[in-house]
């Protein structure tokens, strides 16, 4: 049998915020070191690493934090952290550790409100952290 050829996924945002950065590096209109893209989610370099890896994995909809997503759609947390582990992986820090942190409310250190997992490793991490 041929081989599959592994479709591309598309880049698509839906319920896109017209004001979200985050919608706009999925719709491709802010540039974005992207790592890896799945069919619900795409990961990609914080533009300010903390840690040698340092990584955004985000739903492509627009959902604003861990908390609204696991009220409307625990699968979208799972698929992310999924996602996250496959990155850990390729960027060489599964076995190593790593850390993931949704910062959830302005109170916790959330700038941006559509919902990110931060993957964080590739150095040692401090407990409990700032
Ligand atoms: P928060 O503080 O948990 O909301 O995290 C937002 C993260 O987004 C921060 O770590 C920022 O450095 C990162 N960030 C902000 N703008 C961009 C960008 O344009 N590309 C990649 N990461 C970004």
């Amino acid at each position: 049998a041929a081989a599959q050829k592994a479709a591309t996924p598309v880049r698509r945002c839906v319920m896109a915020q017209d004001d979200c950065l985050f919608c706009k590096i999925v719709k491709g209109e802010v540039p974005a070191e992207i790592v890896r893209e799945g069919e619900r989610t795409l990961a990609f370099r914080d533009i300010n690493p903390q840690a040698p890896t340092h990584v955004l994995v985000i739903p492509r909809e627009h959902v604003r934090d861990a908390a609204s997503a696991a009220a409307a759609d625990a699968g979208l947390v799972d698929e992310i952290v999924r996602e996250a582990r496959a990155v850990a992986e390729s960027e060489g820090v599964a076995e190593t550790g790593y850390r993931l942190v949704f910062n959830t409310g302005s109170g916790a250190g959330q700038t941006v409100f559509h919902l990110h997992a931060h993957l964080l490793g590739g150095r040692g991490l401090n407990w409990p952290p700032g």
